[in-house]
């Protein structure tokens, strides 16, 4: 067996990869990855060595995967606290690319790549794409953004990899994507599942349906999406839609996918490997239980991370996947641990309403969440983006609609909030990552 597998362009046999790996088999080349990689970061990284030495433990304490747990985590404030190349483990010499996230609150956070770190990224992407039935002769416009977020040239590399001819149009530019998307007979698109619903909206303004394209895949990640947005997306555009998964601190894209049983994203652990744990108390918890995820990369050489904590609430799913592969699932990201609202003491998930928006005919799948205070209390406000059919209709025929929403969404959330009918087109549009909620409860 190989330590790194590798495709080439010519002789890609997916089921040759690690993904269908006997399990003893995997379980063996991910502990021998761990002790490497503990051990590099003890020699490397001061950080990690210090909250190492502070409970006493040796790299060579680790003997069985079991031992993870022992491990201190890593958050995302050490990445800023050591901010810019605190935690490379690779000098500056062996770094050939360095990436960095939007850092959008703060200092953004860098990441660091070996050429090694960048073929593996490869490998997983092309993993990735094999899993969503893509091969060679594929036409993929690669409409994430390109630049220091990881998203644009991970997936361009690996689509080169897997073969295919890569289209790098990155974000934005509605007009020139579509128009690319028919002139050059594109079959798989990436890009976040929010631009392409802007896609998709705009293409039909323009009278350029979708569905008459050879376009066949969309592989859709980086921000949180919904069932109701898949079934959406696969009517309207008339394709096979995937839920792709990473992080910055990771790697970037294609830490995990969903393969065609769209039952869960397999995790690519014989290069990360997930662990589950309570987000309050960070104790470990078993396959099929809900928690807090956590990844440790198996692999990387510039910048490894141990136990480091996503946020990303999900399960690691029980049982086997109907197409084979031997590396775990997890559950569709639907929410993260920090971006729980609460509202008048009430937990609420944005994904909740977007669950609800959807499931209701005559909205579309742009809305945003606006929350106050007024006198000490918590205020919500919910605009939702009604179809062009509806905006024309009657006073009474909008207001019966606002109240079902209404009605809906106190029944999912348990919660009362203003619901507002807005015309087609007034909520703004991202190009990436969508941001739904304006909390607006400090300024006021
Ligand atoms: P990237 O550059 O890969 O988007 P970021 O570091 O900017 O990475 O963001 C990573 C975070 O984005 C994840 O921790 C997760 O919260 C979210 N995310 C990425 N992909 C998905 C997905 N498929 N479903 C849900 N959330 C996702
Ligand atoms: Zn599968």
């Amino acid at each position: 067996m190989h330590e790194v597998w590798s495709d080439s362009t010519s002789g890609f046999h997916p089921a040759s990869a690690p993904d269908y790996l006997p399990e003893p088999q995997l379980r063996e080349l991910q502990l021998r990855r761990l002790k490497a990689v503990v051990r590099r970061c003890y020699d490397n990284v001061p950080l990690f060595r210090q909250r190492m030495d502070a409970t006493n433990m040796r790299p060579d304490d680790v003997q069985s995967l079991d031992d993870l747990s022992r491990l201190p985590f890593t958050q995302k404030c050490d990445l800023r606290d050591t901010y810019p190349f605190g935690l490379f483990a690779s000098p500056l010499s062996e770094v050939v690319r360095v990436h960095a996230s939007s850092g959008t609150t703060g200092k953004p956070i860098v990441v660091a790549y070996t050429k090694e770190d960048l073929d593996v990224w490869t490998e997983v992407i092309v993993r990735c794409f094999a899993a969503c039935g893509m091969h060679s002769g594929d036409i993929v416009q690669n409409a994430y953004g390109y630049g220091l977020f990881t998203g644009g040239l991970g997936a361009h590399y690996g689509a080169e990899a897997l073969g295919a001819t890569v289209i790098p149009v990155s974000g934005g530019n509605t007009d020139r994507q579509i128009m690319i998307l028919r002139d050059f007979g594109v079959t798989a698109i990436c890009c976040t599942p929010s631009y392409f619903i802007h896609l998709i909206e705009r293409a039909k303004e323009t009278g350029a349906g979708l569905r008459d394209l050879p376009l066949r895949v969309g592989v859709f990640g980086a921000e949180p999406w919904t069932e109701e947005m898949r079934a959406h997306i696969q009517k309207e555009a008339g394709i096979e839609a995937f839920d792709i998964f990473g992080l910055t601190e990771i790697i970037g894209p294609g830490v995990g996918i969903e393969c065609r049983a769209h039952n869960g994203l397999h995790i690519f652990e014989d290069h990360f490997l997930p662990e589950i744990v309570d987000p309050e108390s960070g104790t470990p918890r078993r396959d099929g239980e809900e928690g807090e995820l956590v990844l440790t990369t198996l692999s990387k050489k510039a910048m490894p991370m141990i136990r480091y904590r996503t946020h990303d609430i999900t399960r690691i799913k029980t049982g086997h996947c109907s197409c084979g592969r031997t590396i775990r699932r997890i559950e569709r990201i639907a929410r993260r641990s920090d971006d729980m609202l609460i509202i008048r003491g009430v937990n609420l998930f944005p994904s909740q309403i977007e669950t609800v928006l959807l499931s209701i005919e005559g909205t579309t799948p742009h809305y945003q969440i606006i929350i106050t205070r007024d006198k000490g209390l918590d205020q919500l406000e919910v605009q939702v983006e009604v179809t062009h059919e509806l905006f024309s209709d009657t006073i009474g025929g909008l207001e019966q609609l606002r109240s079902r929403i209404s009605h809906q969404l106190e029944i999912m959330t348990g919660l009362r909030m203003e619901v507002s009918l807005v015309a087609p087109r007034t909520i703004q549009r991202s190009e990436g990552k969508a941001k739904r909620v304006k909390d607006l409860r400090n300024a006021t």
